[in-house]
């Protein structure tokens, strides 16, 4: 027997992940009612992944859900928000149970891990497509904007850009790809607690790298009017990136998009502070330039040689 519309809804998305109490009415009616503290700013943000362009046809229905959340909660991650609330807007090609079922498991296991409830939404036929809007709370004057970096701060990056990238690459030519780096495109650790804690200590500007680090850096720069020197040669390498020629590992980590790290500036006097953070969270962040007030992005070897990057970072709209 064939899913209607309100089947789906019940049976896949009804899930109260969280239980929060502050959903003061969930899915069902014809709006969600939410109650925001009265000390908070809400961040919102929205993401879309097309089948097809954001991953390959065959990626799991798990991980497809997963990575749907994982986005959005990576945008409030680099705004230094607690997440809260969802929506969810799927146009699916058929009902097909199997997939649903594998869909919602790997969206609700990022649901729970950080108390988020699935709160209303759409279900629509056509092309896979899977649209998710979050909604996340912020103390006044506390948030991460991208605009907050000056000339004399220190520029830092999480875990290890380029890994997303590289996978992608080894699958679109057919190569056999490492777990470690397919799980790194498949089911992005989006930096939740980190962003958190970096806006309660203070933290400057970050933005989390979807598009790659040269590209979601020069958004950085571009906000705060101001340039940086990238130490590339101290960019952090995976050990499943280290096994890749070195200068298609660089252009990884250089072009390659939809890791979900953090990028950020810091004063360096936070710097001890940062440290104590890291290891709590027990997260790689690794120092890899300094904010100039000089605008553009100079890339410098250890040597202290400048390097001209070749590539750019991804655009939707750009014209090959
Ligand atoms: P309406 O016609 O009033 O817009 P719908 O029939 O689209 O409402 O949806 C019914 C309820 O189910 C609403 O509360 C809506 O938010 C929720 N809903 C629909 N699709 C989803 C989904 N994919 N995930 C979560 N909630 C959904
Ligand atoms: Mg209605």
């Amino acid at each position: 027997m064939s899913l209607s519309e309100f089947d789906i809804i019940e049976r896949y998305f009804s899930r109260r992940a969280a239980a929060r109490a502050d959903v003061v009415l969930g899915i069902g009616d014809d709006a969600a009612l939410l109650q925001v503290p009265a000390d908070r700013q809400l961040a919102v943000a929205m993401d879309t992944l097309v089948a097809g362009r954001h991953f390959p046809p065959q990626t799991a229905a798990f991980d497809i859900g997963w990575k749907a959340l994982a986005v959005n909660l990576s945008d409030l991650a680099a705004m230094g928000a607690s997440p809260a609330w969802a929506t969810l807007s799927l146009t699916l090609p058929e009902a097909d149970d199997a997939w649903l079922a594998g869909f919602a498991d790997g969206f609700f296991e990022l649901a729970e891990r950080y108390r988020v409830e699935l709160v209303g939404g759409d279900t629509t036929r056509g092309p896979l497509a899977v649209t998710v809007q979050v909604h996340g709370l912020v103390e006044p004057g506390r948030a991460l904007r991208r605009s907050g970096a000056r000339a004399g701060q220190q520029l830092f990056v999480t875990g290890t850009p380029g890994d997303a990238a590289c996978a992608l690459q080894a699958l679109q030519s057919g190569d056999t790809v490492a777990p470690a780096l397919l799980q790194r495109l498949n089911r992005p650790e989006p930096r939740v607690d980190f962003g958190m804690a970096l806006a309660g200590t203070g933290g400057a500007a970050a933005i989390d790298i979807s598009d790659g680090l040269l590209a979601d850096l020069g958004h950085i720069l571009d906000a705060g009017q101001c340039g940086a020197t990238l130490w590339i040669d101290r960019l952090p390498r995976s050990s499943g990136l280290a096994s890749v020629q070195d200068e298609a590992a660089l252009g990884c980590q250089l072009y390659g998009g939809d890791d979900y790290e953090l990028c950020f500036s810091l004063d360096p006097g936070r710097a001890g502070q940062l440290e104590v953070l890291a290891r709590q969270q027990q997260l790689a962040v690794t120092r890899i330039g300094v904010i100039e007030s000089q605008p553009g992005i100079r890339c410098r070897r250890d040597d202290g040689s400048l390097y001209t990057p070749q590539g750019a970072g991804f655009d939707h709209f750009r014209v090959p």
